[in-house]
């Protein structure tokens, strides 16, 4: 099914993601945990791309795994920064042999140590955007940043790069991790004022690793509220504590998203079952087979 349908639906709708191992011998690991995904019943699982080779090739075979073996919506995701347009050809193919109809149409970070863009290769998610539409019926998907991407000086300019990837044939669009709601209420304004009007996907990371977050939110330019922060400080060093922590502030997340109107919601899982089912367990009177 195209993701753009299930969004369309009038119900809050719930998200997981998976990636790829780092080398095969992880291979059957990372199934086993999308198994146990799926058995939360979301309304379709992600499967994450390792820009530059790595594992990148097990991202069809995973996405394909979810569709095919599983009988659920997969969002395969694509990088192109650092692939050839013939290589981008390759995977679309591979995608549409195996019936994987939705797309995240991604850059992927700039490598640091290679030329950047390659002479006739692709420079912005926007062109892979356009490619991948030129060859076809995908549903796509691309990113979004409630604070702005690290590498654009202005948030305007940001969000007027953000419209013209959309107009080039963005379905829908999910959101890069933050922790503060009002940083995404104040995102949807302004980019609802600026004439984005596809549905926003609201990713939420539930921090399980104090120590990385920090890192991870350092790099990415993601606003750590105190409130948050305390979390962290006080339990990142006690890893059960603090995952217990990260879930009931993922779950207090959502639930203010929802309580405001926000009807898609995706976890970065992760390959985390049980973080996923605890935070599907937190709702279920709300969005869940209880309610
Ligand atoms: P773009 O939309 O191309 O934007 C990149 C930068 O270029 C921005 O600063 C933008 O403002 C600027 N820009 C865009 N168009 C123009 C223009 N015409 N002129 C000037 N500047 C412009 N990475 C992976 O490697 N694998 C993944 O699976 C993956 N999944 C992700 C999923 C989500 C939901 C998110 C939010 C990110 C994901 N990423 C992933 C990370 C992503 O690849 C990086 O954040 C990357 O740096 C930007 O990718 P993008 O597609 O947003 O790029």
């Amino acid at each position: 099914m195209k993701i753009i349908d299930i969004l369309k639906q009038d119900r809050v709708t719930l998200s997981l993601e998976a990636f790829p191992p780092k080398n095969d011998s992880a291979f059957d690991t990372v199934i086993n945990a999308v198994d146990r995904m799926s058995g939360l019943r979301p309304d379709f699982m992600s499967v994450t791309y390792g820009a530059g080779g790595g594992t990148s090739k097990n991202t069809v075979k995973i996405a394909s795994h979810v569709q095919n073996d599983l009988g659920m919506t997969a969002l395969a995701h694509l990088t192109c920064v650092s692939s050839t347009r013939e290589e981008v050809a390759h995977q679309l193919d591979a995608m549409r042999a195996c019936g994987i109809e939705n797309v995240l149409a991604l850059r992927g970070d700039i490598p640091k140590d290679a030329a950047f863009p390659l002479p006739e290769q692709y420079r912005y998610a926007s062109e892979l955007v356009s490619e991948i539409k030129s060859r076809g019926d995908f549903c796509i998907g691309a990113a979004c940043y409630p604070e702005g991407h690290t590498e654009c000086e202005h948030k305007e300019d940001d969000i007027a790069h953000l419209k013209h990837k959309v107009d080039c044939g963005v379905d829908f669009l999910t959101t890069q991790m933050f922790f503060d709601n009002n940083v995404l209420y104040n995102f949807l304004y302004r980019i609802r004022e600026r004439g984005i009007t596809v549905p926003v996907v609201a990713g939420i990371m539930p921090v399980i690793n104090g120590k990385q977050i920090a890192r991870a939110c350092e790099l990415s330019g993601t606003y750590l509220p105190t409130r948050f922060k305390m979390i962290v400080d006080k339990w990142s060093d006690k890893p059960d504590a603090m995952r217990q922590a990260g879930i009931a502030y993922a779950t207090e997340q959502i639930i203010d998203l929802i309580a405001n109107g926000v009807r898609a919601i995706h976890i970065y899982s992760m390959n985390r079952p049980e973080v996923a089912a605890a935070i599907v367990e937190n709702l279920s009177y709300i969005i869940g087979d209880k309610q």
